[in-house]
């Protein structure tokens, strides 16, 4: 019986970092994600000085990831998510895009906002499109351990150019490795200069293919419904490059996009089928929650029997409202999930009071292929001037073993925006002559993303040697 390193982690109430520090000294340099043997898992337990305890039924279900039979995949519609700075156009872009459905006229349907929606397009192939755009639910549910995104759609208008939250958004998708299709929208405008978004971009390394590099793009106008198709293309271009697929053919699991207590349907939760099917009748455990399967609504406000992979659907039928990336699971039987449930609250709120389970990975991603591991950083200041002399600063003391990983830089106070990019991958943020606001402070707090402010250089640079030296560990 395999187990990932994560989980491990979880089961013993230890930090993933210093089980990953201790593979490596055990000569397996792997990621946290990455899945162990039995054998592996007990000397790490041991070497922890716990007692290797056999885990209960409930516990099983809840870490159960067992990949699926590679001939039982089918390919999957894939997943969208909408980016870019405000005002450039991505409700517009999203609303336009609802258009190109070739059976939403036909069923008539009415719209139902649900968080995500799925095109049938002419060819009969499906996109599934999130419909909170922007990169703050983005940013959420991947700190939240829910990387549903397989496709990101960075809107650029061309009358305006490269913004701070284009900026954001283009180091967000960066961060979670996500490939991106610049959509630069407005082209019907005066002022349009699509070519010279191109050659900003480059300024932020992202290449599009005019420029010699591969980064898809395309020209579109959201308000005249110019390039949709084109758009449409290119995604499913990029769909196949990933060959998504999964198991239609199995019990339900999924990720909940977005919940809320309705006032006459109870607790209402709009769900992303990761693998499986979801049938009405279902007995289901979501994050802490349970239930049965009442009702499967979808975005057009049809009432559905089934749900398979990539299908957005609303589920009536929970016993509370979830949160946003909590995994949904189907199970046996209703005593069964109460029990699972119940399990659940206990090693969620565990969870949320020790470490981000997603910052490590990235800290260590590195350590797999070049043996060199990461050291991520947000660096915001007072000035451009002084966020550049701190990343020159920063570049010069990585070193062939850590190296430092800006994942994102800026001038002004830290925002919301930063300290999610920072919890997404666990990374600290530099404060040099500036301060975080309120809403920041609270999430860095509950998130546990470090804040450290600095008002010298040689200080900042001295303690983040420190801090990556002290992130090899002794003998590295
Ligand atoms: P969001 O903040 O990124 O969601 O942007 P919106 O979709 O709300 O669009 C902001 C404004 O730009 C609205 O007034 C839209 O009508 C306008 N807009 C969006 N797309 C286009 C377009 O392709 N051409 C023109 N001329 N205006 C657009």
């Amino acid at each position: 019986e395999a187990i990932t390193v994560q989980e491990l982690a979880n089961r013993m109430a230890e930090k993933g970092a210093d089980l990953v520090k201790a593979l490596f000294k055990m000569g397996m340099p792997v990621t946290i994600n990455a899945t162990i043997d039995q054998d592996t898992a007990e000397l790490l337990v041991t070497e922890f000085g716990h007692n290797i305890q056999r885990v209960s039924d409930a516990d099983i279900d809840l870490v159960e990831t067992e990949a699926d039979a590679d001939e039982t995949l089918q390919p999957r519609a894939p997943v969208v998510t909408i980016m870019g700075h405000v005002d450039h156009g991505k409700t517009s872009l999203l609303d336009a895009l609802r258009g190109t459905d070739v059976v939403r006229g036909e069923a008539g349907g009415i719209t139902q906002h649900i968080g995500a929606y799925q095109v049938t397009l002419k060819d009969k192939s499906k996109i599934t499109f999130l419909d909170t755009p922007g990169h703050e639910a983005f940013t959420e549910m991947r700190a939240r351990g829910a990387d549903v995104t397989d496709i990101v759609v960075l809107v650029v208008a061309a009358d305006d150019g490269l913004m701070p939250q284009t900026i954001e958004a283009i180091n967000h998708t960066k961060a979670a490795g996500v490939p991106m299709i610049v959509a630069i929208n407005k082209v019907d405008k005066h002022e349009a200069n699509p070519q010279r978004i191109r050659e900003r971009l480059l300024e932020h390394n992202v290449q599009v293919e005019e420029m010699g590099g591969e980064t898809q793009d395309v020209e579109v106008s959201a308000l005249k419904k110019i390039g949709l198709d084109t758009l449409v293309e290119k995604i499913q271009l990029q769909a196949e490059l990933l060959e998504l697929r999964a198991n239609p053919d199995r019990e339900a699991e999924g990720t909940v996009i977005e919940a809320k207590l309705d006032k006459g349907r109870g607790p209402v939760a709009t769900i992303l089928v990761n693998r499986g099917t979801l049938r009405v009748g279902d007995v289901f455990v979501v994050g802490a929650e349970s239930g049965k399967v009442r009702a499967l609504v979808n975005d057009k406000g049809m009432q559905l029997k089934e749900a398979g992979p990539s299908v957005p659907v609303e589920v009536l039928g929970l016993s509370g409202v979830p949160m946003a990336g909590d995994p949904l699971q189907v199970v046996e039987s209703e005593a069964r999930a109460r029990e699972v449930a119940a399990y659940r609250a206990g090693v969620i709120q565990q969870k949320r009071t020790t470490n981000t389970p997603a910052s490590l990975e990235s800290m260590f991603s590195a350590l797999k292929e070049k043996q060199a591991m990461e050291y991520p950083l947000v660096v915001k200041a007072d000035t451009q001037g002084t966020v550049e002399a701190i990343i020159g600063s920063l570049n010069k003391i990585s070193t062939d073993d850590i190296k430092v990983r800006i994942l994102h830089s800026g001038v002004g106070g830290i925002t919301e925006s930063d300290v999610n990019v920072a919890a997404a991958s666990g990374a600290p943020i530099i404060g040099f002559n500036v301060r975080p606001n309120a809403k920041a402070r609270e999430i860095a707090e509950r998130n546990k993303v470090a804040l450290k402010y600095y008002d010298v250089i040689y200080d900042l640079t001295d303690e983040i040697r420190a801090g990556m030296a002290g992130q090899l560990g002794p003998e590295a």
